[in-house]
Order: C-alpha cells, then sequence, then structure tokens
C-alpha cells in the first residue's frame, strides 16, 4: 500500500512541536485521494501523547527513530536519517510543517534524493493521476499551482498559515514502531549552540491579543499596548517592522514569518494590514482597528474600527478596560 509520511522531530514543551496536526490533515487528505495509508514519522523524542494525537488524525502507523542526535534537533543527522527511512520506505509524499527547522532540513534531503519539493503548502489533490499542490507565493498574497511530474515521492512544507487542523471522524490508536537509522558516520557540520527558549503563555494560545505596529511612532509608545492587552486579560503582539527594529522580542511578532494566533479578540494598533500581517490574525473572532488613516487595508477586515492618532485613544482605552476590570464601569 502507498504511504504518506508526516514526518517530525523536537518537542514543544513536552508536546509534538505546532503544526504537526496541520501537516497531517493536509497528508490525512492526500492519503485518501491515493488509497494511500498515514504514517506519522518521529525522530527522536515521542511524547506520551503522540499515538492518541495521531490517531486522532487517522493515522495507520507512528514511527519512530530514536538516536539522540535526531532528538537535539541536528540538521546533517535529520536529513540522513529522513533519507535512509525515504529510501527503505519509499513513501509517495513526504510532509513537513513548514517550521524554522524544516526550512533547514526538506530541501537538503530533496536535494539529496533527488526529489520534487514544494514548500508552503497550501492544497495537495489528485487530479487525473497527477499530484497536484497549491502554494502559497509572495509572502501569501498570491497562490502558485504546481503539478508534480512523475511518480515518486514528492516533499511537501505545508504552511500552517493556509491549513487549519481538523481531526479525522473515527480513528483507531495506531501501532508504535521503532525505525533503525545509522548516523555515525554522518559529520554535523552546523553545531546548535543554543535555541530560543519560549516561556510564558504563547499568542497561539491567547484568547486576547493586543498588537502594535509602526504607527506607534516610537518604541516607548510600545508600554501602551502593554498595558491594555494587561487590561484586558490578554497578550501584547507586534508587526514585523518593530521587532525587526528591535522594539519588541521576536517572540511578539505575528504574522506570517511570526505566531499565526486565533484568538476571539485581535486589537490591531497602528498596523496597515498587509497580508503578512493578517496571515497571522485573520482567523480572530473579532477583529478591532485603530489607524489614523480612514482607507487603510486594515479596516478591510476589521469588525470595528478607530480612526485617530493611536497615542490619545489608547490611554483612554486603557483606562476603561481598567475601570471594568476593577468592577467600576
Ligand atoms: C516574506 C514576508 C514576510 C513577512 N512577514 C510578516 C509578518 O510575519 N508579520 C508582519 O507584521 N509583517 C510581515 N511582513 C511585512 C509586511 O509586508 C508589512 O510590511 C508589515 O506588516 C507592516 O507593518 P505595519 O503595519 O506595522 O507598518 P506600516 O505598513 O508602516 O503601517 C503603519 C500603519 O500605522 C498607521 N499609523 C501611522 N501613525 C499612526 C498613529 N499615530 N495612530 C494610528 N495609526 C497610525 C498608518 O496609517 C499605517 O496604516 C512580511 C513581509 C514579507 C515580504
Amino acid at each position: 500500500m502507498p504511504r504518506v509520511v508526516v514526518c517530525t522531530w523536537g518537542l514543544d514543551r513536552g508536546a509534538l512541536p505546532p503544526g504537526v496536526e496541520e501537516a497531517l490533515t493536509l497528508g490525512r487528505g492526500l492519503a485518501e485521494a491515493l488509497g494511500a495509508e498515514l504514517v506519522l514519522l518521529a525522530l527522536g523524542d515521542l511524547p506520551a501523547d503522540a499515538q492518541a494525537l495521531a490517531a486522532r488524525h487517522g493515522a495507520r502507523a507512528v514511527e519512530r527513530a530514536a538516536d539522540p542526535r535526531l532528538a537535539a534537533g541536528e540538521p546533517d543527522a535529520l536529513v540522513e536519517a529522513l533519507a535512509q527511512c525515504c529510501r527503505a520506505s519509499a513513501p509517495r509524499a513526504l510532509l513537513f510543517a513548514q517550521t524554522f527547522d524544516a526550512r533547514l532540513v526538506a530541501p537538503r534531503l530533496a536535494g539529496r534524493l533527488g526529489a520534487p519539493i514544494v514548500m508552503n503548502v497550501a492544497d495537495a489533490s489528485l487530479e487525473n493521476g497527477r499530484l497536484v499542490v497549491t502554494a502559497l507565493a509572495y509572502g501569501g498574497d498570491t497562490r502558485a499551482v504546481y503539478e508534480v511530474a512523475g511518480e515518486g515521492m514528492a516533499i511537501l512544507g505545508v504552511s500552517t498559515t493556509a491549513v487549519r487542523a481538523q481531526s479525522a471522524a473515527s480513528a483507531t490508536t495506531p501501532p508504535l514502531t521503532e525505525v533503525a537509522v545509522q548516523l555515525d558516520a554522518v559529520p554535523e557540520r552546523v553545531r546548535i549552540v543554543a535555541r530560543a527558549e519560549a516561556k510564558g503563555p504563547r499568542l497561539e494560545d491567547a484568547g486576547i491579543i493586543v498588537s502594535g505596529g509602526r504607527g506607534l511612532g516610537a518604541r516607548e509608545h510600545y508600554a501602551l499596548i502593554e498595558q491594555l492587552a494587561e487590561a484586558l486579560g490578554g497578550l501584547a503582539g507586534a508587526s514585523r517592522p518593530i521587532v525587526d527594529d528591535g522594539w519588541v522580542d521576536a517572540s511578539r511578532q505575528v504574522g506570517l514569518t511570526g505566531h499565526i494566533t486565533r484568538p476571539s479578540l485581535y486589537v490591531a494598533v497602528g498596523i496597515s494590514g498587509a497580508s503578512q500581517h493578517m496571515a497571522g490574525c485573520s482567523a480572530a473572532k473579532t477583529l478591532v482597528a485603530i489607524n489614523s488613516d480612514a482607507d487603510a487595508a486594515i479596516f478591510k477586515h476589521a469588525r470595528f474600527g478607530i480612526v485617530g492618532d493611536c497615542k490619545q485613544i489608547l490611554p483612554e482605552l486603557i483606562r476603561a478596560a481598567r475601570e471594568r476590570r476593577s468592577g467600576g464601569g
């Protein structure tokens, strides 16, 4: 039976990293179209709930290669281990959640195996026996459709922006199989000195987010964003330019190259509404925009809008939110 394999490595707070469920969702649709079995392949550590998660997404098997170098996320070891796994089991498609780490590994694997690769994948289907893949292009502004030549393995980097995780209607717990890989002869050319450690609550999990952008005008005004977020019981986010300018830490960035969020309430302050930012917040239930330009694109997405200078509006909103919190309004 042909196989569609979703592969993952590295744990996030003891769980499989974000994006795996989106990759499994896309993989499941593709496996159904191909008449293939869906497999979750974990390189390195496997959390206790991995089989249950795989079951929820209709995977028929969970496989694990347990070498410690894989758990450490060493790119050369990961590429080699995946190449060995692919040579041994010849999947029809190998899917990654397109994380920063996957960007380092997937294209090199494709080069090593001479396999076609499509990144930023939003959809994959079978049309007249051909694998047809839709991918985001130009930072998400448009989509490109590729027809993958041949019957061999294709590698797909799944955009977690474009695919929404959906679990399968019925599922049984898939068996776990250990897979042997031989990595002794693989020299590691890139040494990971330190990994950024995510602490505290995550933007992805937040119910309320207040984000600031370049319209704040100066680094010190970001304190207003933090104060409003706190008064509303939410988290503070940011657009990319103010991260690039060093006003706030990169862990605050919302958007295509930042965090993909799905809060109940998203307040965008001094943010123009570029598609790359919207990719990270358009799934919000209610979006409120504060912008001095009445024609700003953000208002097309907003349910409520305030036109004006955010430096004047924010102190009023903070006061009102604090009063409400303390039961005064
Ligand atoms: C490949 C790629 C990936 C990207 N990834 C991301 C990403 O992940 N996240 C992201 O955010 N961007 C991303 N970008 C950048 C994106 O294209 C935009 O440039 C960025 O989102 C704009 O940020 P901004 O809205 O803060 O700034 P601007 O576009 O400069 O907008 C500032 C807004 O503030 C308003 N304003 C000005 N003064 C005031 C005031 N006093 N009060 C109220 N409003 C005011 C202005 O009217 C304007 O609408 C990416 C771009 C590329 C090419």
